[in-house]
């Protein structure tokens, strides 16, 4: 290949022995330029190819998993890892992506890849089982800046999204490996790179990273607001046990058991509505939960303790439910 204007690029890569084991044989920062030469460069399969299987049915292909795969990433430092850990390729090691890679897998060949991406510096291979009738590639665009790996799957969705799904989809994992550039089934295989500007992801990274932040700052709060209105609930709850089991506690205690007009009367306060059953039962639901703050607690207006339709995650009414005594108390019903 001739020069290109961005073969001084800083360019991260990681090389693999084989689609199978997860340490690298080789992770670096190197350039561009090299980079480009090295993913060109096509290289015999990993053993004998057994010939092509009929449409829709995969070879067993050991040649192909043995054959060299790579990945533009830069690494984590992973002195603090154990020992037999370093080395080894996992999402939350990779510090930097530096190029973005695409698998058109559905009939999208070469020359149309390389159209899809025309302007930016690009280079395209054939996959594996690429035929002119079956046409199947992989182009590869360096970044101009690299994207932090955490943001890296956000990204990327955004991309194939935008590709209309035309790109394989399986896997958003930063730390993806890619089969190399390998002679396999059918054939010619063959490379071009194309000179260009580089791709800039960011903006597109910018405004993920932001919509990740918005989107954890809103969960956190939205948890902290239901651990505070839980421990209200519970507060309320120890504070009507510290009550004396007075003549008038007692009194009080059977009416909320029993009385169906308070009962009523609880739930309509917190906001419940009464439902009639097949059967005539009625049953207030829809009323506010102090654990979750969402309108899921209900209970029957004749007998029958009170708790959450979201309990699995809200905790309230885990076990019996709670007495609507309580349940009264934690919504600040004033009426007995
Ligand atoms: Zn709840």
């Amino acid at each position: 290949m001739t020069a290109g204007a961005h073969d001084d690029l800083p360019f991260a890569l990681t090389l693999y022995d084989g689609a199978l084991g997860a340490r690298w044989a080789w992770a670096g920062v190197t350039t561009w330029g090299w980079a480009r030469g090295v993913l060109a460069a096509r290289h015999a399969s990993g053993g004998p190819v057994p010939a092509a299987l009929p449409d829709g049915r995969k070879a067993q292909d050991t040649a192909k998993v043995r054959c060299p795969c790579w990945s533009a990433v830069s690494w984590r430092p992973d002195v603090d890892r154990p020992e037999d850990d370093r080395g080894r390729r996992k999402a939350d090691g990779v510090a930097h992506v530096f190029a973005l890679t695409l698998d058109y897998d559905d009939g999208v060949g070469p020359v149309e890849a390389l159209d899809r991406w025309t302007g930016h510096e690009r280079l395209v291979y054939t996959s594996w089982s690429h035929r002119p009738d079956r046409p199947k590639c992989r182009i590869v665009l360096p970044l101009a800046e690299p994207v932090p790996g955490p943001v890296w799957s956000g990204v990327y969705r955004a991309i194939l999204a935008d590709e209309g799904g035309a790109a394989d989809a399986k896997t958003l994992d930063p730390s993806r490996i890619w089969f190399g550039h390998a002679v396999g089934h059918g054939g010619p295989h063959y490379a071009r790179w194309r000179g260009g500007r580089l791709l800039s992801l960011l903006d597109l990274a910018l405004e993920v990273d932001a919509k990740a932040q918005v989107r954890a700052a809103a969960e956190a709060e939205d948890r902290a607001r239901r651990m505070a209105a839980a421990a209200a609930a519970r507060a309320a709850a120890e504070r009507h046990a510290d009550r004396g089991e007075d003549a008038a506690g007692r009194l009080r205690r059977k009416l909320f058991a029993v009385d169906p007009d308070l009962r009523v009367r609880v739930g309509v306060h917190a906001g419940g509505r009464i439902v009639t059953g097949p059967d005539g039962g009625q049953t207030v639901r829809k009323a506010l939960c102090p654990a979750c703050g969402r309108p899921g607690v209900w209970f029957g207006v004749t007998k029958g303790r009170a708790r959450c339709d979201h309990v699995n995650t809200c905790g309230y009414g885990a076990g019996e439910g709670v007495r609507v005594i309580e349940y009264a108390d934690a919504v600040g019903f004033l009426g007995v």
